[in-house]
């Protein structure tokens, strides 16, 4: 991999090479790949060129550029290069998985068929096919998510392929300042040196990040995180790149009664796509619903809703078919559609960086003048306070979390157990989803803190691939089993029968969780083993799949 890496991979600088003169040059690569005459200037720099070639020269770097600046072709391009001349394997971490999906749909109508993506959102069997397609080398760059990091499959596939450079798009997530920490982040360093130490190549795999949060304290903290982990120190593309064609007013309102008239007449005057921001899941509904009525194509989203629901707004709002987004926060990231020419901020956003990301999200075509306005009151800012509260974590919330955990572990330090069963035993009792946030974040405090070490995510088993269609045929089927015992059928048979009912009716998010073995037995009532030994019996007897990576 070294000696391939500095035959094909490394500019030479001799003069009449036609190698590294064609195929590792930026401008040559971005026309021929992407078809883009030039690189992006912001305020004047050529920062977007300079990352390309420090990409391509084999360093680590920072890059700062702002929101619609064209970051993903920053790294896509230095990727795909990499990929050819020396068959590496860039691998991109980015927080969201309908990101993901959308850059690899992109590269894809670009004549780029080899991103492969590997996330939650994959069935069992495109998941498989996407590690088939990593392990066999015909993906050229990996898209995951930082949680698959701690998939032993994930780490063996990656030991596997010359890794030439992790991505790490997003990379705020590193940083409590920024507006978006994300706990998983934190491992990214801890996985890339012992992948490194599993190779024993010596050679450090070079990082890139990227985010278009300038703030110092981000900055600083992403920079001192990998000279921590890594050694690495990342050089830095950044700029004061400021928004002309933006404008921002601010409007004082009496109450929402106010607030609805305004938007109704923004939206009226405007008569363009619009985002309008609200902080709370259930507003982005009611609003959506009543700009409906009053003969707006407005739609709400928010992340509660189906994977599948926000994927199908999200491309109606692209493609024009809807023309007013009533959502919260969770709507934006990575939303590439160039003609928003007005964002109104219903309630305040919860921080000015997130308010400049989102107010940022107007006008990313230059030449439209794109207006933002921040609908205000008071009494809103209140209402942050409330929803900050809620998502805080007591110190004693912590310390459940800790006892819950030492209790697990009794006395052999080590354990291996789920959320669900921590958060059990720390005798809370929480919705799925926020469960596992929660229940994570305290983790990485007491992590943080050198109280314990979280390992790698011990493969779960799901049990789903039914192989029957229904539950009288799956009765049918159980009744001439002669190898279990009644018993065992009557488990079977609440299992199979809490599996098909929950595949007609949910096709959400929690699907995936809801048919985990530790949710099984917490619903079912069942022990985990119980609930192992009779899928593992129901493999065998062809009434589950058995398939790779279940
Ligand atoms: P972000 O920095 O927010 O991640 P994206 O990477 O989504 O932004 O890029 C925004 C848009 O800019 C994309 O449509 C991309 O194709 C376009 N773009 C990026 N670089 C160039 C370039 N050099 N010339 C023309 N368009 C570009
Ligand atoms: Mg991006």
């Amino acid at each position: 991999e070294k000696l391939i890496w500095q035959l094909r991979g490394t500019i030479c600088n001799q003069k009449d090479c036609p190698f590294c003169a064609r195929r590792l040059n930026a401008e040559i690569r971005l026309k021929e790949i992407f078809d883009f005459d030039s690189f992006r200037v912001y305020e004047g720099e050529p920062l977007q060129e300079e990352a390309v070639k420090s990409a391509i020269a084999g360093e680590s770097l920072l890059a700062v550029f702002p929101t619609g600046g064209g970051k993903s072709l920053t790294f896509q391009l230095p990727a795909l290069i990499a990929g050819e001349s020396v068959r590496g394997l860039p691998v991109v971490i980015s927080p969201l998985q309908s990101l993901m999906k959308d850059q690899v749909d992109h590269l894809e109508e670009r004549g780029i068929p080899d991103a492969v993506t590997i996330n939650g959102l994959l069935d069992p069997l495109e998941r498989k096919e996407a590690i088939d397609r990593v392990a066999n080398g015909r993906a050229s760059i990996l898209y995951i998510s930082p949680e698959a990091l701690r998939s032993a499959t994930v780490e063996n596939l990656l030991a596997s392929r010359n890794v030439v450079r992790f991505v790490i798009d997003e990379a705020h997530c590193f940083s409590s300042w920024g507006q978006d920490f994300r706990v998983d982040y934190l491992y990214i360093g801890d996985f890339i040196r012992k992948l490194q130490e599993r190779k024993c190549s010596g050679q450090t795999i070079p990082v890139s990040c990227f985010t278009a949060t300038a703030k110092q304290q981000v900055i600083r903290d992403i920079q001192t995180y990998f000279r921590q982990k890594l050694n690495l120190e990342l050089k830095l593309f950044t700029t004061k790149a400021s928004r002309r064609n933006l404008q921002y007013i601010v409007l004082f309102m009496q109450n929402d009664e106010e607030k609805y008239n305004e938007i109704r007449n923004l939206l009226q005057a405007r008569n363009c796509p619009t985002i309008i921001y609200v902080s709370r899941v259930r507003k982005t509904r009611q609003l959506a619903d009543r700009l409906a009525r009053d003969g707006f194509a407005a739609e709400p989203y928010n992340g509660r809703m189906d994977s599948r629901e926000k994927i199908r707004i999200q491309n109606a709002f692209l493609t024009d078919e809807v023309q007013v987004i009533v959502a919260t926060s969770a709507f934006g990231m990575g939303v590439d559609k160039p003609n928003v020419g007005l964002v109104i901020h219903h309630d305040i956003s919860d921080s000015l960086e997130s308010y400049t990301q989102e107010a940022g999200r107007a006008g990313r075509d230059e030449s439209l003048q794109a207006e933002c306005y921040v609908l205000f009151n008071e009494e809103d800012l209140d209402k942050h306070f409330v929803l900050l509260n809620q998502t805080r974590l007591s110190m004693n919330e912590i310390q459940q979390v800790w006892h819950a955990i030492k209790e697990q572990t009794g006395r052999q330090g080590r354990v291996s157990c789920s959320l669900l069963e921590i958060s059990r035993q720390a005798g809370w009792d929480d919705t799925v989803t926020e469960m596992e946030t929660r229940i994570t974040t305290a983790i990485a405090a007491l992590e943080n803190a050198g109280y314990i070490e979280r390992g790698r995510n011990v493969p779960h088993i799901y049990a789903n691939s039914i192989q029957v269609p229904n539950m009288t045929a799956a009765v049918k089927r159980l009744e001439k089993c002669e190898r279990m015992t009644e018993s065992q059928k009557t488990t079977a048979k609440r299992i199979l029968s809490y599996l098909i009912s929950r595949k007609n009716t949910c096709r959400g998010s929690s699907e995936t969780a809801e048919s985990r073995v530790d949710y099984l037995a917490d619903r079912l009532g069942l022990s985990r083993k119980e609930v192992v030994d009779s899928i593992l019996l129901m493999r065998e007897e062809g009434l589950l799949a058995d398939e790779q990576d279940l």
